[in-house]
């Protein structure tokens, strides 16, 4: 039996990120920060801005997968260990994106929660070995992922003995050009109802749009999602990656106020 499905486990799994929870109170868990680490300086002032607006968990990557060679990579190890400082100075664990085994060793040393992005959800190598860690995991859906290649990556995780997954529906590749993605709501009830894991939503990537953050966002906890994760910057027009997409820290503070 699929270790994922609620035959397998008919409660929800309430995975824990230091004294954050996901799936276990109706509260949801809000994971913010920006795109990619570009400086100490920048990250400080978004880790500040976004743990005064009431998020649980700070995001930063710093080995990106970039579309084209020539964008900005990432800050690659000096990034990551910039978050963590980070996030230890504002008092919040930390999630950023791990596109290699090669680094697996620094990850667990520096982070709190690894995030395998959405051109890794099948990479396999890469689920099998973070399978035999006890990291909690936050699993993007491939933007060409059905719901089943979805949670049967979620299952290598599990299957491997790592059962802290919290999946994240991100957006997928439609015949609908008019925003960078679509938010598939339908998949995100339909696992709240099949699978016992924790799920949440990326407004940030699934609209690639700013201002139509808040209402995805706000329209994914609707359907069920367990929590968000948005992208912030406080300049987001100089913002490395994803600038159209990020929040400015005002727009974050306010979107959390109506929450
Ligand atoms: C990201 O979170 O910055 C990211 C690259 O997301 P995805 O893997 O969903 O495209
Ligand atoms: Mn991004």
């Amino acid at each position: 039996m699929l270790k994922y499905s609620r035959h397998h486990q008919p409660e929800n799994t309430t995975v824990e990120v230091g004294t954050v929870s996901f799936g276990g109170s109706h509260k949801p868990v809000i994971i913010a920060g920006p795109c990619t680490v570009e400086s100490e300086e920048q990250l400080l002032k978004i880790a500040h801005g976004v743990k005064k607006a009431g998020a649980h968990i700070l995001r930063g990557s710093a080995f990106k997968p970039r579309t084209s060679p020539y964008s900005f990579q990432g800050l690659g190890l000096k990034g990551l260990k910039m978050l963590q400082k980070a996030g230890k100075e504002v008092g919040l664990p930390v999630v950023s994106e791990i596109m290699s085994v090669e680094f697996l060793e620094d990850f667990l040393e520096h982070v709190d929660m690894l995030q395998i992005g959405a051109r890794n959800m099948q990479n396999f190598d890469l689920l099998k070995a973070i399978s035999k860690t006890k990291k909690p995991v936050l699993l993007k859906r491939g933007m060409g992922a059905t719901v089943e290649e979805f949670l049967l990556a979620a299952e290598y995780l599990l299957e491997g003995g790592n059962e802290k997954v919290v999946l994240c529906e991100r957006g997928i590749r439609t015949f609908e050009t008019s925003t960078r993605n679509t938010l598939d709501l339908n998949s995100l009830a339909l696992i709240k109802l099949t699978s016992h894991l924790p799920i949440i939503a990326d407004p940030s990537h699934a609209t690639g749009r700013a201002d139509l953050v808040p209402a995805l966002g706000r329209a994914a906890l609707a359907a069920g999602a367990d929590g968000l994760i948005i992208e912030v910057h406080h300049q987001p027009s100089e913002a490395l990656c994803d600038g159209k997409q990020s929040l400015t820290l005002e727009e974050f503070g306010k979107f959390m106020g109506k929450l």
